[in-house]
């Protein structure tokens, strides 16, 4: 998911559109609906749909969007169905006002929580675990949001970046091992957090600081300040965010993402270099890291698919025939580059090896002599509990295949995955500050029993 918020000084200012252009931004990080609440200093108003963030907004529902404060949501589904009453931002009425909630990331302990709130009497509208966290907010706000949310982190267990708001403030946060991103940026009558810094671009608003582990962002009429709430951490960012979740143009972090997916491709050359004709990439994810991998061995980066832009991500489809359809329909093979040469194309990851195997063979189809698959990930060998929807590890083609098998499927004439020492390499930070339990199995965070992940459906 995406998660943006403003907050401008002026309280006749409006931030409707601001919040729509930073959801533009950040709608790769989810396409299944988007959703807008603002406050204008007295009451909460909001609108969610299913779809893109194009599809959900007109001018008759700005109309309505009015007040100084705002936050928005693009969603893609981990816990809880695609539908809408699961869209984002929550909002609640309580005592002394409204809080409006949009959360990326995935509680670990939230069937628990959940399960404790219900006995208390409290009923849930929706079967998302962002809503215990609305919920315990609510419930411990008599002495102002940024303590509620302080309480509230001291329960809740798992990955989150949150952006809140009520009538007053807007606050970030970001859970203590930093595992989705959240920046926050300046412009010149507010601020702005989101989830990444290719929505502060778009916005006009000046980047200021990623927001650390722990750590807490609060905007209010005084300006912005900052808590440090947990303090003993192991940051543990995720990894994957540099390999294909993030935009290319946001520094997470402190790195780019473009220089972080370029230098897996040069790394991925040294470990795996092969003699060929021509480099492709499997567009868009992979662009960079191809030209890393063509350049350092010398051999020429051509475009050896042409992408439809119009369908959105393949991993998102809910089932394996959409899926499969939906490759195709997206990826299709430019026979005048690839015909009678012998092609590297480069992939960002393997997951259930549905693209690999459909798009080897669309080469094959088109004329390409041969055709050597390198990927700037190691194997998917586990699944993520934390915010990315990876399926059951029995559908991870790398948990339950060897690397050849894997070649075998599907019709490649090689097959080389980046190693894990090498994608930390690529990122370039020292000290491993990384989640990469995908590939390694060890989980920063317990994780819940296997059965948990499906708690909520
Ligand atoms: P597969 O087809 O093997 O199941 O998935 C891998 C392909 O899906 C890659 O081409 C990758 O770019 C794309 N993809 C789309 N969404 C995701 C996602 O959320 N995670 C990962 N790892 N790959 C994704
Ligand atoms: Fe990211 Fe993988 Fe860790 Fe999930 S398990 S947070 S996808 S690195």
């Amino acid at each position: 998911c995406g998660v943006v918020g403003v907050y401008r000084n002026n309280h006749d200012a409006r931030v409707d559109k601001l919040v729509y252009y930073g959801l533009f931004a950040l709608q790769h990080r989810g396409q299944e609906s988007a959703g807008i609440a603002t406050n204008d200093g007295d009451f909460a108003h909001f609108h969610k749909g299913m779809g893109l963030v194009s599809e959900v907004f007109n001018d008759t529902i700005f109309e309505k969007l009015r007040g100084h404060i705002g936050i928005g949501h693009v969603r893609y589904s981990t816990t809880g169905e695609s539908y809408i009453a699961n869209a984002q931002p929550l909002v609640v009425k309580y005592r002394r006002g409204s809080i409006g909630l949009a959360h990326n990331g995935n509680l670990t302990n939230a069937a628990l929580l959940r399960e404790r709130l219900e006995d208390d009497g409290v009923v849930f509208q929706t079967t998302i675990d962002s809503e215990v966290i609305v919920n315990l907010i609510a419930r411990y706000s008599n002495e102002g949001l940024a303590y509620a949310i302080e309480r509230t982190m001291d329960l809740i267990k798992g990955a989150y970046a949150l952006v809140v708001m009520t009538e007053k403030e807007l606050i970030g946060v970001r859970d203590p091992y930093g595992l989705r991103p959240l920046c926050v940026g300046k412009l010149d009558d507010g601020y702005v957090i989101a989830s990444e810094s290719c929505a502060l671009d778009v916005i006009g608003a000046k980047f200021v600081k990623d927001v650390e582990p722990g750590e807490m962002v609060i905007i209010n009429e005084k300006g912005m300040s900052f808590k440090q709430i947990e303090k003993e951490v192991k940051k543990s960012s995720c990894i994957f965010e540099y390999i294909y979740f993030a935009r290319p143009d946001s520094v997470i972090d402190g790195v780019s993402v473009y220089q972080a997916r370029k230098n897996a491709g040069i790394i991925l050359a040294n470990e795996h270099p092969v003699d060929a004709d021509m480099v492709i990439a499997v567009p868009d994810t992979s662009i960079p890291a191809a030209i890393g991998y063509a350049d350092t061995l010398g051999i020429p980066f051509g475009e050896g698919f042409i992408k439809n832009r119009y369908i959105g991500r393949t991993f998102i489809q809910p089932d394996q025939t959409m899926r499969e359809m939906a490759v195709l329909i997206k990826l299709n093979p430019m026979r005048q580059t690839v015909e009678g040469k012998r092609i590297v194309m480069i992939d960002d990851s393997i997951v259930r090896g549905t693209t690999s195997g459909q798009i080897v063979n669309s080469l094959k189809r088109a004329g390409a002599k041969e055709v050597h698959v390198r990927i700037s990930s190691p194997p998917v060998a586990h699944s993520c509990y934390y915010g990315i929807d990876t399926p059951d590890r029995n559908q991870l083609i790398g948990a339950i295949k060897t690397v050849d098998e894997i070649r075998e499927i599907i019709g490649a004439d090689s097959l080389g995955y980046i190693s894990l020492k090498g994608l930390k390499d690529s990122v370039g930070i020292d000290d491993d500050p990384f989640c990469h339990a995908c590939f390694c199995g060890t989980y920063p965070i317990e994780v819940p029993e296997a059965s948990c992940k499906k708690t909520f459906k």
